[in-house]
């Protein structure tokens, strides 16, 4: 029977256990939907021929606030404000002097990288994470999802961010980290300055030891692949991404799979897309950059959220106390500023729910003339996960929604009488 470390011990009291042999195509997206959120382990998941996996598999690691919250020993309401204080204070991470890695045949058909959806391209990993180390600017860490191309390689989608940067100034070799504690799964999906390494980040959260193999550093993960970039470009998609839409085919660059390690009993991290731990890692993950562009702009900012309908990534709501007339389109900015995909940002003051769409929207529609309050950006950079927009050049327009009282005097006539 499968028992995972003393590191993954928040997840015990809320694991689901499956026994019972499930299918990697499409039959484990049923059972992680119904857990929703809830850590769930496989220890029985059949590959292609009957071939039954040789590591078991997690979802959910990072399945709710809640969860994350328990790990990192904070508050679910305190979560925000810890995530943004580490990102304001990295902290540097040190390299682990031993490790208990042992080497795998190279034979990625053997492991258990799913299929979550009809109609997708392929076997998917969605909770890879790349590592990869430049000279002058450190150890970045982002997510990438790799569609399984051959059984040593990988094609992989980068879109022009960090890694991109890293790639264009000769990064080759790299490592992908697949099971990871939650301090190191959050910190991936921030995106802090070019300069500031994800993991130094992770480590102010939760102190770590990165992992030096083959001459490439990781996080100290269940699995890690080391790669290399080929130089090749291969069709990436159909995937159903966070916005459980079709993302579109693009041509994407391959990664050929030189070694397979991985750590003493460990299991196989799997993300499905367009559930709760993929939208709590992509969305959640971003409210550190947006509280910290609004306090740079001096916005008493109480709290922001990126709204389930917006698939936690295209609609945010953010609530403040409201010092100057101005602050509401300075919170709009900067919170387009702090999260590039964002396409809505409706503020509201301080005694509106932002969890509750109701409260959200009676704030609309008691403080909000639209020829006054509501803005309309064109020509903008955007998502490109939304297929309403330009899903090649990301062109998209943006809005924003100043639901706060017009008229601080006539407070009263806005409040809602109790
Ligand atoms: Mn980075």
């Amino acid at each position: 029977m499968f028992k995972p470390r003393e590191e993954y011990s928040y997840l015990m009291d809320d694991l689901i256990t499956i026994e019972k042999p499930v299918s990697y195509n499409q039959e484990v997206t049923k059972y992680i939907r119904k857990a929703n959120g809830k850590p769930i382990l496989f220890n029985n998941v059949i590959l292609e021929n009957g071939v039954k996996s040789m590591f078991p598999v997690i979802s959910n690691l990072a399945g709710s606030r809640e969860l994350v919250a328990k790990y990192l020993g904070v508050k679910p309401e305190q979560l925000s404000r810890k995530l943004l204080w580490a990102y304001q204070n990295p902290k540097r991470a040190d390299i682990s002097s031993n490790n208990d890695y042992k080497e795998l045949e190279i034979d990625l058909n053997k492991l258990p990288i799913m299929i979550h959806y009809p109609g997708e391209a392929g076997r998917y990993i969605t909770s890879g994470i790349v590592f990869a180390y430049d000279e002058e600017y450190g150890l970045n860490a982002s997510y990438h999802r790799m569609l399984l191309i051959s059984n040593n390689k990988v094609v992989a989608r980068i879109l022009p961010r960090h890694l991109h940067t890293y790639i264009s100034r000769g990064v080759k070799k790299i490592a992908i980290g697949i099971g990871n504690t939650p301090e190191v799964l959050v910190a991936s999906a921030m995106t802090p300055p070019i300069d500031v390494s994800e993991m130094d980040i992770a480590n102010a959260l939760k102190p770590i030891k990165l992992i030096e193999l083959d001459g490439v550093y990781s996080a100290p993960s269940e699995i890690i692949l080391i790669g290399e970039f080929t130089g090749e470009r291969h069709p990436e998609g159909p995937f159903v991404d966070v916005t459980g839409t079709y993302d579109i085919i693009r041509d994407e660059p391959v990664i050929k799979i030189t070694k397979i390690y991985h750590r003493e009993n460990a299991f196989y991290h799997d993300i499905l897309p367009a559930d709760k731990e993929h939208k709590l890692l992509m969305g959640y993950s971003k409210t550190p950059s947006i509280l910290n562009e609004l306090m740079k702009v001096g916005v008493d900012v109480k709290d922001v959220y990126l709204t389930p309908g917006g698939s936690s990534w295209l609609h945010c709501i953010i609530k403040i106390r409201k010092n100057d007339s101005d602050d509401p389109i300075k919170a709009i900015n900067a919170a387009f500023k702090g999260h590039k995909s964002l396409k809505m940002v409706i503020v509201v003051d301080e005694d509106i729910d932002i969890y509750d769409w109701e409260s959200v929207e009676w704030a609309i529609a008691t403080r909000v003339q639209p020829d006054r309050d509501v803005y309309i950006f064109k020509n903008m950079k955007g998502s490109s996960l939304d297929p309403s927009a330009d899903q090649i050049t990301r062109k998209t327009s943006k809005w924003g929604i100043d639901a706060t009282i017009p008229d601080p005097n006539r407070i009263r006539d806005f409040l809602r009488v109790v």
